[in-house]
C-alpha cells in the first residue's frame, strides 16, 4: 500500500474531474468492474449487453475478451469459430449457437453412484470485520446456518435446517447439529462449490473431539458443480455456472425473485445484523432469520432439483415428489421438515426409486 501513497493526490485530482463531468464517462464494462470490490453500477452498464454477452464465457481471458469486443463480437453466437477458446469455454459456446444441451459421454457414470439415497447441503457464514465472537479474529469465517434436503428415493424430500440465535459463538452448535443430522441420512452429501467443503475442514480443525465424524462427512461430500462445469453446458446457463442461473434453467418453478435475501452476500449482512446490532427490534430480528430460512432452504432444494435434472436419462423418472416431510420436530435450533415451502412439490418429477441405504464414499478422496 506504502508505494502507492505518491501516487495519491493525482489519483485524487482526476476522480475530482470525473465527478464534475455532466455525464457519466464512457467506460466499457469489463473485467476491471468487479477489482478490487464489485462495481453497483454493473446492472446499469450491462443493462444493453445480450444474454449470452461474449463477457460471460466462464473464465475468458480480458485479452482474449477484449479482441473480440475490438472485432465487434458481442454475443456468443457470432463468436468466430477459428477463435480460440479453451475445451469448457466451446462448449458453453456452441450450446449458445445450437441452442442445444450438451451432456459429456461420461456424466452418466459420474453421476450413477449419486443416485438417491442422496442429502443436499448448504452453508452460510459471516466474517466480521470486527470480531463479534471471544476466540475470533476479524475476518475470520464463522458459520452460522445450514440447510439439507434428503432425496430417499422414495418420492418424498425431508428438510432440516438450523439457524443461529447469534448471541454465542455458533461455531460449536452449527457443527454437532449438522453432523447428527447428516448421520441420520444415508447416501452423498452434494454441494455446489468447495465452500461448504472449506468450512468442514476449518470446523474438523476447531474442534479435535469431533475430527473422526467430520472425516466421515468429507468422505461423502461431492461437489456438483465441479461435475457440472466439466460435462455440461446449457444455452441459458448463459456462461454462468452460479446456482441462481443454473436452477431456473432447468427447473423453471425454482425462482430466487421472491426472496428477501439474494446471496450470500446478503445472509452474512443479514446475520452481522442478528448478531451485533443492538438497535434490533425482536420484530425485525424475527423478520430477518425467516429470511435467511428461506433463502438457505430455496438453496438446496434448487441443488436437489439440478441433481434430479442431470440424473435424467441416468435414472428412469418415475413419479413425483411428494410434500415435504414436516414433523416440525424443533430440537434446540435445529427444524426437521419446514413451514416454509413456497412450491407445490407435487408438480415436481422425481427419479427413480434408486439404491436404498446405500453408504456414499467418495472415492481417492485426498486430505
Ligand atoms: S460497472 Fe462500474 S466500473 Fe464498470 S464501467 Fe460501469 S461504472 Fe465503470
Amino acid at each position: 500500500m506504502i508505494h502507492l501513497l505518491p501516487t495519491m493526490p493525482e489519483r485524487i485530482r482526476e476522480m475530482h474531474a470525473v465527478l464534475r463531468l455532466p455525464e457519466a464517462p464512457d467506460i466499457r464494462p469489463s473485467h476491471h468492474c468487479s477489482k478490487p470490490y464489485d462495481c453497483e453500477f454493473w446492472q446499469r452498464c450491462t443493462s444493453d449487453k445480450p444474454k449470452d454477452w461474449v463477457f460471460y464465457i466462464p473464465r475468458i481471458l480480458s485479452a482474449s475478451f477484449d479482441r473480440l469486443e475490438r472485432s465487434d463480437v458481442v454475443s456468443m453466437r457470432d463468436v468466430p469459430a477459428y477463435f480460440r477458446l479453451t475445451r469448457t469455454q466451446q462448449r458453453v459456446v456452441d450450446a449458445a449457437k445450437s441452442g442445444k444441451v450438451y451432456r459429456s459421454r461420461e456424466l452418466t457414470d459420474l453421476l450413477q453412484p449419486l443416485a438417491p439415497p442422496a442429502s443436499y447441503l448448504d452453508f452460510e457464514t459471516f466474517s466480521p470485520a470486527i470480531p463479534v465472537y471471544v476466540n475470533t479474529r476479524p475476518y475470520q469465517r464463522i458459520p452460522f446456518q445450514w440447510s439439507l434436503h434428503h432425496d430417499d428415493g422414495s418420492g418424498s424430500l425431508i428438510h432440516a435446517d438450523f439457524l443461529a440465535k447469534g448471541e454465542t459463538d455458533p461455531r460449536r452448535g452449527f457443527s454437532e447439529t449438522l453432523l447428527s443430522v447428516c448421520e441420520q441420512f444415508p447416501g452423498a452429501m452434494m454441494v455446489w462449490s468447495h465452500f461448504e467443503e472449506k468450512v468442514i475442514r476449518d470446523m474438523f480443525e476447531l474442534f479435535p473431539d469431533l475430527a473422526e465424524r467430520f472425516t466421515a462427512l468429507l468422505d461423502r461430500v461431492v461437489d456438483l458443480l465441479r461435475i457440472v462445469r466439466s460435462h455440461v453446458a446449457h444455452p441459458d446457463f448463459n456462461g454462468s455456472y452460479s446456482m441462481k442461473s443454473v436452477a431456473p434453467a432447468v427447473a423453471p418453478e425454482v425462482t430466487y425473485g421472491d426472496l428477501d435475501i439474494a446471496d450470500g452476500g446478503g445472509a452474512s449482512a443479514a446475520f452481522y445484523r442478528i448478531a451485533a446490532d443492538p438497535t434490533l427490534s425482536p420484530e425485525a430480528r424475527d423478520g430477518l432469520r425467516r429470511s435467511l430460512l428461506k433463502y438457505c432452504q430455496r438453496d438446496t432444494l434448487a441443488l436437489a432439483r439440478v441433481h434430479q435434472w442431470l440424473s435424467q436419462g441416468v435414472t428412469k423418472i418415475s413419479a413425483p415428489f411428494g410434500a415435504e416431510i414436516s414433523s416440525n420436530s424443533e430440537r434446540d435450533q435445529v427444524k426437521v421438515g419446514s413451514d416454509i415451502m413456497p412450491f407445490d412439490l407435487s408438480t415436481l418429477p422425481v427419479l427413480g426409486t434408486g439404491r436404498s441405504g446405500s453408504n456414499y464414499r467418495r472415492p481417492n478422496r485426498s486430505r
